[in-house]
């Protein structure tokens, strides 16, 4: 097949562009490109015709079924399949999809995490066709993006918030822009890149390990002689089965239409990560969803498993998920690229300071929008950015900033070109800054990347966060540039005024140096700076104030929203602190000291025949020794651990089940997990009865 014939394949069972116009009269296809592209309000006369073109397209890819696809709470997608029969006529199937069944659906609310917003006897939810994002054939079922609501229109899922957040922005950006003299943008829209880290290990060895089948990461594991110090995997080549793995996941993506663009293998052995091309942040978001579904999926048919955990292998890297973020304008500018003179562009300087004044003064949130448990074991750990959230400019911007905070002239140094030394290789033009891999949000040119979600999260919160607070920031902008606006004099003075007034209140989030040296520690602890190690704290910053009516000036979340989500965050946090703790006390007490006794009492008897025999061997004797104690220790720490869980069920109060699972569980498993580390390295490696971290990472 030629590479021409893969492509041609894009998006031919994407409901996109191509086919609507192809298939919706004139003026249909005219409303929904406006309400997408142009931010007009949801015009119910489209659904039903589209409803219909949307059913015969689908019928002829072979749908049988449709689903109204929705991110509840917990960021996995969820929906439920519906064929499209909708009644029996003389025993004859009737197909029928009508514009209300496109428009709404009626999950039952009640079986999705709320977070107190809806009780069981108020079960109703809807879930509402988000015509921002196309719907797209998988299998014999039509996907459609659906938000998630319950019967008042409270968020109950990750795509409301985000499509309201960017409604914010757009607002504040459009009188930004008008204000500066832009009269033609129709449309400001944030837009949105992940890049998916993942890892793969071979199913016939996932399915040995408990803690892996039910937690999705290795509650247990001794370090193994090689880890990742060579540093021999990162962009190293790909063995035949994971490219194959690789190129069949592409295919898939690209038929319905995702842009599935880089392919690498990580840092970490078994590690490997995919970016999309970006989008707008409501059909990126949408794009990692089901990049992540089918991730899991595929793996599947090549043999291995997909981890999308944070943290499968303590030691080695984890898995994030980098956000590109930045504003596109509907006319196809990027408010954040600086041009060739950035001095003198406006637009840019506003929209880069309202970012810096958003991500200082909601740094908790930001915080907050990639907590998760998995993630609290990887932020600040082997190569992950810390806890701290602080902005990396380089060096030629900051200074720029800071020369007309102090109105001071400046001007950015010309360009240089990188030299490889080696004739034959192409000039490349240097970027304006070398890149920062230690920031966890990083200005890289055009665009930020924050860098602290976790692998297994949707991005949908990040970016909701994101846009909700730079757009809090522009409204104030806005509000200094519109009564200066016309004169050219007076808008310089107003932008000079922002520039400053960012500068003094928001350097301190500023830093360009490492963030993984400890002397950032002391430096960010000296800027007063937040410094949020774990979800249970993270979550506060739903019950700060200025962030509550941050969310609620801006309309992205009402303070009750903010309590749900809070909750659920929660409870979700000490679920999962539950279900750990359970599987690791299971397999010490069911598998790991059971087989360690065994051995044990074998190298005793062994011992006694041969002390009968006056044979016996100092070496084994110490040996016995050792695994006798690291059993006892094993056996204690597992007591421990089960003691902390006990204490856990005796508690209601959700603050102080989440402050409980923290430290007390958390703390009892980590000790637990040394435990049988050392056990591990006791016992011979056919002894051991789960596979280890040599095998896992290395036989991919
Ligand atoms: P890295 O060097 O960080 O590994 P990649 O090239 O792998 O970078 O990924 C960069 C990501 O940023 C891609 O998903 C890309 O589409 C995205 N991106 C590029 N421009 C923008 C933009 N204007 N807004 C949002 N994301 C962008
Ligand atoms: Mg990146």
């Amino acid at each position: 097949m030629s590479a021409l014939s893969h492509y041609d394949k894009f998006g031919l069972h994407c409901f996109d562009d191509r086919v609507m116009q192809e298939r919706l009269p004139q003026e249909i296809y005219e409303s929904l490109r406006k309400i997408r592209d142009e931010g007009m309000e949801w015009d119910p006369l489209v659904a039903d015709v589209v409803a219909d073109a949307m059913k015969d397209w689908a019928l002829e890819l072979g749908a049988t079924h449709y689903i109204h696809w929705f991110t509840p709470m917990t960021g996995a997608s969820a929906g439920k399949h519906e064929s499209f029969i909708d009644k029996l006529r003389g025993g004859e199937p009737i197909v029928r999809f009508s514009g209300r069944l496109l428009s709404k659906g009626e999950p039952d609310a009640s079986s999705f995490p709320t977070g107190g917003l809806r009780t069981t006897f108020e079960a109703r939810g809807y879930t509402t066709w988000d015509p921002t994002s196309p719907a797209f054939m998988f299998g014999t079922t039509l996907y459609i993006p659906t938000a998630f609501c319950g019967y008042c229109g409270e968020s109950l899922d990750e795509k409301t918030p985000l499509l309201r957040s960017m409604q914010a922005l757009n607002k504040q950006s459009l009188r930004v822009l008008r204000a500066l003299g832009d009269d033609t943008t129709k449309k400001v829209n944030s837009t949105a890149g992940a890049e998916q880290e993942y890892f793969l290990i071979e199913k016939s060895l996932l399915d040995k390990r408990l803690d892996l089948k039910i937690c999705g990461y290795t509650l247990t594991g001794a370090r193994p002689p090689k880890g990742q110090e060579l540093e021999d995997h990162y962009y190293g080549s790909v063995s035949e089965r994971v490219r194959n793995f690789m190129r069949e996941l592409d295919e898939e993506l690209w038929l319905i239409g995702v842009p599935a663009k880089t392919e690498h293998n990580e840092v970490a052995p078994g590690q490997y990560e995919l970016a999309n091309i970006f989008a707008s942040a409501n059909i990126a978001c949408d794009h990692n969803q089901i990049t992540m579904e089918l991730m899991r999926k595929v793996a599947l048919r090549h043999g291995f498993v997909c981890l999308l955990h944070e943290k499968p292998f303590a030691g080695v890297n984890g898995s994030g998920k980098h956000n590109n973020w930045s504003l596109m304008t509907s006319n196809g500018r990027n408010l954040l690229a600086p041009g060739d003179s950035p001095v003198e562009n406006r637009e840019f300087l506003v929209f880069l300071c309202a970012v810096i004044a958003a991500v200082d003064d909601y740094a908790d949130l930001i915080r907050l929008s990639a907590a998760c448990a998995g993630n609290d074991y990887r932020l600040g750990a082997n190569e992950a950015p810390p806890a701290i959230v602080s902005i990396f400019l380089g060096d030629p911007l900051t200074q720029l900033l800071k020369n007309l905070a102090e109105g001071h002239a400046y001007e950015m140094g010309s360009r240089g070109q990188l030299l490889t030394g080696v004739k034959s290789l192409p000039l490349l033009e240097m970027d304006d800054n070398d890149r920062n891999r230690t920031s966890p949000f990083a200005y890289t040119g055009n665009k930020f990347e924050f860098r602290m979600v976790g692998s297994s999260q949707s991005i949908g919160f990040a970016n909701t966060v994101i846009n909700a607070a730079v757009a809090d920031e522009l409204r104030l902008f806005a509000d200094i540039l519109e009564p200066a606006a016309g004169s050219k004099k007076k808008t310089e003075a107003a932008v000079a005024k922002i520039v400053h007034d960012t500068w003094e209140k928001h350097k301190k989030i500023l830093f360009n140096g490492n963030n993984y040296a400890p002397e950032w520690w002391a430096e960010a602890k000296k800027r007063k700076l937040p410094d949020i190690s774990d979800t249970v704290q993270a979550t506060k910053a739903l019950q700060r104030t200025e962030n509550v009516e941050m969310f609620e000036r801006t309309r992205v979340l009402s303070p009750s929203e903010c309590s749900s989500r809070r909750e659920v965050l929660l409870e979700g946090y000490v679920k999962t602190t539950r279900i750990a703790a359970a599987t690791l006390l299971d397999m010490t007490r069911r598998s790991f000291l059971p087989s360690a006794c065994e051995w044990l009492s074998k190298m005793a008897s062994a011992q006694v025949k041969a002390d009968a025999a006056d044979a016996g061997s100092t070496y084994v004797n110490k040996m016995t020794g050792y695994l006798s104690n690291a059993i006892d220790a094993c056996g204690k720490a597992a007591d421990e651990l089960a003691q902390a869980m006990e204490e856990l069920e005796t508690l209601e109060d959700l603050d102080q089940l989440g402050e409980t699972a923290r430290s007390l569980v958390q703390n009892e498993m980590a000790d637990l997990r040394l435990c049988c580390d050392t056990l591990e390295t006791l016992l011979p490696e056919d002894r051991w009865p789960v596979p280890g971290y040599s095998a896992l990472l290395y036989d991919v």
